[in-house]
């Protein structure tokens, strides 16, 4: 008679180690990661009710991003900056009442061309202290890109308003991981947005949605499980040259 074949998972049960043996699975899966970090951003901008008649383009009116430390699971630092928007300046109510973003706080805040110098102020500190590099491959230093939920944020609104108002953009908003497109690719779905693929995989949104700040956390909360599942991250947008 054969033996029965004792699998590391059957020896495991036996000596009530499952727990331990999953733990190692999932740590090894964040250690084996390209990326060390990941900078997770989700803009809020000036949006119009489709019947609206005074519509104009997008301007960004939130500016926050998250630092998220793959192998250790968890945000580690937080940028956020409310922009003042300038080719219209006064935000819809039904932008407010997307966003959650109050006119006092545009008025408030700076314009794109100043957030951009603050967030590098913030991203430089965060470089220096993690000893990061948004350059690869490198082998000094860790390892970080810009994640974002769809293409949307890199892609159109951040390029076009740098386009219109003649701000030259850092080279590294080019290359970004768009998370929505691993998440189709992995668990073969088309969520109804973030929080349709966060409760799609047990997942609950944590704050309120449309806060920028919020919605990049959960972005990276739904990495995290993500790459538990076994999602390998890579870049999956490069518009260098374009
Ligand atoms: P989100 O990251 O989903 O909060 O969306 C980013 C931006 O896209 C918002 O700040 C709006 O400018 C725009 N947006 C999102 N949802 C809608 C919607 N239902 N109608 C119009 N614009 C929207
Ligand atoms: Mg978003
Ligand atoms: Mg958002």
């Amino acid at each position: 008679m054969d033996k029965p074949e004792i699998t590391t998972l059957a020896l495991a049960r036996s000596l009530n180690c499952i727990e331990t043996i999953f733990a190692e699975n999932k740590a090894l899966r964040r250690e084996k990661q390209f990326f060390d970090y990941l900078m997770v951003l989700d803009f809020e901008a000036t949006c119009w009710n489709k019947t609206d008649y005074d519509k104009g383009q997008s301007e960004i009116i939130e500016f926050p991003c998250v630092l998220y430390d793959v192998v250790n699971d968890k945000v580690i630092s937080e940028f956020q900056q409310y922009v003042m928007p300038t080719e219209r300046q006064k935000l819809s109510t039904f932008c407010t009442e997307l966003t959650g973003i109050q006119q006092t706080q545009v008025d408030n805040g700076v314009p794109l061309k100043t957030c951009l110098v603050l967030f590098h102020r913030w991203l430089n500190q965060q470089i220096l202290k993690y000893n990061i590099s948004l350059k690869f491959p490198t082998s000094f230093c860790k390892t970080c890109v810009f994640a974002t939920w769809s293409d949307w944020d890199l892609g159109n609104c951040l390029k076009n308003e740098c386009r219109r108002k003649g701000i030259i953009r850092h080279d590294m908003f080019n290359r970004w991981i768009d998370v929505r497109s691993l998440y189709v690719e992995h668990y073969n779905v088309k969520p109804k947005g973030l929080l349709g693929a966060l409760n799609e995989v047990g997942l609950t949104f944590e704050g309120t949605q449309h806060c920028g700040l919020h919605d990049a956390r959960n972005t990276a909360k739904l990495i995290g499980k993500m790459v538990n599942d076994g999602v390998g991250l890579r870049i999956t947008k490069d518009i260098s040259n374009k």
